[in-house]
């Protein structure tokens, strides 16, 4: 039996997903923007899902805008804020433990001439009070995320958007929201653009959305056919829209699934204090559904593979930095030792009590043969 626990890096695809879109790729092939009745009704299940996603967040359907996948909504929504904003100002500030294609792009603005300040987290934590004080009346756009993917640290961003609005209203506020959505509740409060992404929910990977405020000033990075009001030019992926639709509906529970998910995470940090070499690097208020944790003396690939060959399966780090240190736990400063042997586990719906004692009794089992192997 497979034990996967790594689903921040990408989760299995429900059947009620993979059947919304197997239902739409046999039956629905028109092209929405066709004039007949073929593409009208594909049209329409194209519509429902973003209605379906729109209820999910709060916000009205012509606010959300579907994307090939998270990585493109934080490209879209960063470039477009910060280059519609140049004519009267050049900061942008970001958190120092962003997802790659939110630092990565905040990076790449510099070549633009803009100037970023990172704020880098304390014990884990960003303190909303240390964004909030440095905007000024220059600074073009505040990036952060709602949820850290190797720690599940957690920002309030609702917040911190509106207390970036009363000092500077025209400052524009990203969220990536990609491992919060419907996961963590969000009241989208003052943030003008949100990313979230399929794969994450049990979705197909390869579908992702950007949430638009009405009347956001967002300049274009993409030139096409005009579908999505412009803002993501292509023809639509309605198979994968309707996927990730279908998962939403069955995320739809968000404080019962996190209930049943956070008993997961104490059953697994009650049996992980057993171990003395054992150091959590998650901190306190992160969400449920990640911990992430040193196994202190053991490099993190050995004991990877180690359960990998249990048929446990965790991570290392972020699965999109491949095997390199982690950067989250690198701007919390915590020693090498720590970093070289951190493991993340992530929890997704399906996981039960028994993905965590196959966990807890291969973790016991590398602390025994792997301690032979070093003698
Ligand atoms: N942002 C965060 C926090 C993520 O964890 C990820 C994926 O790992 C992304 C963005 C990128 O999403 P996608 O894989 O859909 O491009």
């Amino acid at each position: 039996m497979v034990h996967y626990l790594d689903n921040a890096a990408t989760t299995p695809v429900s059947e009620k997903s993979a059947e919304a879109v197997m239902e739409i790729l046999r039956d629905y092939y028109g092209n929405p923007s066709s004039l007949y009745s073929i593409g009208i009704k594909a049209s329409k299940k194209y519509e429902h899902a973003r209605e379906v996603i729109a209820e999910s967040l709060g916000c009205r359907p012509e606010e959300i805008f579907f994307t090939g996948c998270g990585t493109e909504s934080n490209n879209l929504a960063i470039f477009g804020a910060a280059r519609a904003r140049k004519a009267w100002g050049n900061e942008v500030i970001v958190t120092g433990y962003e997802h790659p294609s939110v630092q990565n792009t905040v990076d790449a603005l510099k070549d633009e001439g803009f100037e970023v300040i990172t704020i880098a987290p304390k014990n884990g934590v960003i303190e909303p009070e240390e964004i909030i004080s440095h905007v000024s009346p220059k600074t073009v756009l505040v990036t952060a995320m709602m949820v850290n993917n190797e720690t599940g640290a957690m920002l309030d961003v609702p917040y911190i958007s509106k207390k970036v609005k009363e000092i500077n209203k025209r400052t524009a506020v990203h969220c990536d929201f990609v491992q919060g959505y419907m996961k963590e509740k969000i009241d989208l409060a003052a943030i003008d653009t949100l990313s979230a992404s399929g794969h994450k929910i049990n979705a197909p990977k390869g579908i992702g959305i950007l949430y638009m405020r009405k009347g956001f000033n967002l300049r274009k990075t993409q030139f096409g056919g005009g579908q999505e009001k412009g803002i993501r030019s292509g023809t639509e992926n309605i198979a994968f829209a309707c996927g990730f639709a279908a998962a939403v509906e069955e995320h739809k529970d968000i404080e019962g699934n996190a209930r049943k998910i956070a008993a997961l995470k104490a059953m697994l940090t009650e049996g992980l204090g057993e171990f003395d070499n054992v150091t959590i690097n998650s901190p306190e208020s992160s969400t449920p559904y990640v911990l992430n944790f040193s196994f202190e003396g053991y490099r993190s690939e050995t004991v990877l593979h180690f359960l990998e060959a249990r048929d446990v399966y965790v991570s290392s780090g972020s699965a999109c930095s491949k095997g390199e240190r982690s950067h989250t736990l690198e701007a919390m400063k915590l020693p090498s030792k720590l970093v070289d042997s951190a493991i993340r586990v992530s929890f997704g719906l399906q996981n039960t009590e028994d993905d965590v004692k196959a966990l807890l009794d291969g973790l016991r089992e590398a602390g025994q043969s792997l301690m032979k192997a070093k003698r």
